[in-house]
């Protein structure tokens, strides 16, 4: 009998479109080759407004590749065919999907899942507890400040007093960021003083924490890793974008950037961020998969890393199945080990 894979794509956030290109390339690849005698995919299709579809909506939004409009009469349903799967795949993005709670959710109800369980998730998500992990692991970063919404609101000679700290303790331009967001949503790169106030509010929109980091001049690297307990890194591939940074246009815009694998990058700083990714997906205990982001400062040749991405893009052209792809292995097999580990992280967790 074949294993029911439980297919969770769309979700309540800014990656919801992303989502679906995700989960149109991985119902395809477990629908056909060796994959097909082995997975029944049923699709769960989760509305912006937190609704969940089953049935033929889901297929329908995956045929179209767009989002399906929500009706506000509805309300926070639980599907009954959902006790029906065997494993569960969530291609969730973002807040209320990457950061543990779909994780917690799926825990509860006892059945396996692919990727980092709650904790994983959700220090992964959280850029200010991903840092507190990080710098625990030895792991060089970016000088950082943080800042959160009551911080703000408690005491108005704050944000003067805080933009006198960014003046002095990072300079310009630095980055302002919600810290649970990813697709770059919600970034803002500053380039002076005056530019702090729409920043910040613009982060605060999206989240009560917010982070604000030293700019870097840097080439763009990225690892991927695959495992549980014994996780391996792929090739390292390298970013190039034509726009101030790596934002929103430059990730999803045709032509707006570049992969290049692998990245044209001396042996010993291959290796170098190769561990360092291993030592990240260890420091926030991330399982199945992570996409790990660095900084590479060609000049002092030092390594900063950026961020862990616990549930990474995953259409055909995104950075981690390409990764993987260049390290010999091809999409369809990449989701068949998924799978495979997220049944064994069953045991493995216990
Ligand atoms: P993802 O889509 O990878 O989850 P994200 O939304 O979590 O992204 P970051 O990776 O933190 O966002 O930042 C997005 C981009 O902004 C980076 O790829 C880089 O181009 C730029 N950037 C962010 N922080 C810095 C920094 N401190 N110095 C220089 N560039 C930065
Ligand atoms: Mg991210
Ligand atoms: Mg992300
Ligand atoms: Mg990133």
């Amino acid at each position: 009998t074949k294993v029911q894979v439980g297919l969770l794509f769309g979700g309540n956030s800014g990656e919801h479109e992303v989502s679906i290109t995700s989960a149109r390339a991985i119902i395809k690849a477990l629908t056909c080759g060796s994959n097909m005698n082995k997975y029944d995919v049923k699709p769960f299709y989760i509305q912006k407004n937190g609704v969940w579809q089953t049935g033929e909506i889901p297929q329908q939004v995956l045929d179209s590749g767009f989002a399906l409009q929500s009706q506000s009469s509805q309300v926070w349903n639980f599907p009954s065919t959902a006790s029906d799967m065997d494993v569960w795949f969530p291609v969730v993005h973002g807040p209320n999907g990457e950061d543990g709670t779909i994780q917690g959710l799926l825990t509860l109800m006892q059945v396996p899942f692919v990727g980092s369980g709650v904790l994983g998730s959700a220090v992964g998500m959280d850029k200010i507890a991903m840092k507190t992990a990080f710098a625990q692991a030895g792991l060089p970063q970016v000088k950082y400040m943080t800042i959160t919404q009551s911080n703000i609101g408690s005491n108005p000679c704050i944000l003067p007093k805080l933009y006198d700290d960014i003046d002095k303790n990072l300079g310009y331009p630095c980055f302002v960021k919600p810290a649970n967001l990813g697709s770059s949503v919600g970034i803002t790169k500053v380039y002076e003083r005056q530019g702090l106030k729409p920043a910040l509010n613009k982060a605060a929109s999206y989240n009560h924490r917010i982070i604000i980091e030293a700019g870097v001049i840097a080439r763009e690297l990225e690892c991927a890793i695959l495992g549980n307990a014994n996780p391996r890194a792929s090739v390292i591939g390298e970013i190039n974008y034509n726009s101030e940074f790596y934002d929103y246009e430059a990730k999803y815009t045709y032509g707006h950037s570049q992969l290049i694998i692998p990245a044209k990058i001396d042996d010993i700083i291959n290796q170098k961020v190769q561990k360092m990714a291993l030592q990240a997906f260890a420091a926030v205990n991330a399982l199945g998969l992570s996409r790990v982001d660095f900084f590479y400062l060609e000049d002092t040749k030092d390594i900063l890393i950026n961020e862990i991405n616990t549930l990474p893009g995953f259409s055909p052209f995104s950075m981690y199945p390409q990764l993987w792809a260049h390290s010999g292995v091809a999409f369809p097999e990449l989701l068949d080990i998924l799978i495979q580990l997220a049944l064994e992280k069953e045991f493995a967790s216990k």
